[in-house]
C-alpha cells in the first residue's frame, strides 16, 4: 500500500506537500552506478527525491534531479516524469 498522509519537500520549489500528489524518484543500484525510476508505490528503498505535480515542467527545465541526486540522471528519467504528470 502507498504511504499515505505524509509529508515531503519538492525538490524544486521546497515546499512540503502530502506525497499523494507528488512523484517520487528512487534510484537503485545498478551495476557499478545507478539507475532513476518513478517509485509509484512510495516505498523503494534507497534515496529518493519528491517534486510536486506544478513542479514537473520546471524540473525539466532547471534538470532539477541532477542536483538532487548530485548527478546526471538522464533524459529518461525526465522524460518518464513528464509522462507520469500528464497521464497519472
Ligand atoms: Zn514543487
Amino acid at each position: 500500500m502507498a504511504v499515505k498522509n505524509k509529508e515531503r519537500m519538492c525538490c524544486v520549489c521546497r515546499t512540503r506537500a502530502d506525497v499523494g500528489g507528488m512523484i517520487r524518484v528512487a534510484r537503485e543500484r545498478d551495476g557499478n552506478g545507478f539507475r532513476y525510476f518513478i517509485d509509484k508505490e512510495g516505498n523503494a528503498n534507497g534515496r529518493g527525491a519528491y517534486i510536486c505535480k506544478g513542479c514537473v515542467g520546471k524540473a525539466v527545465k532547471t534538470r532539477a534531479l541532477n542536483r538532487s541526486f548530485k548527478t546526471n540522471v538522464g533524459d529518461n528519467i525526465y522524460l518518464a516524469i513528464q509522462d507520469e504528470s500528464l497521464y497519472n
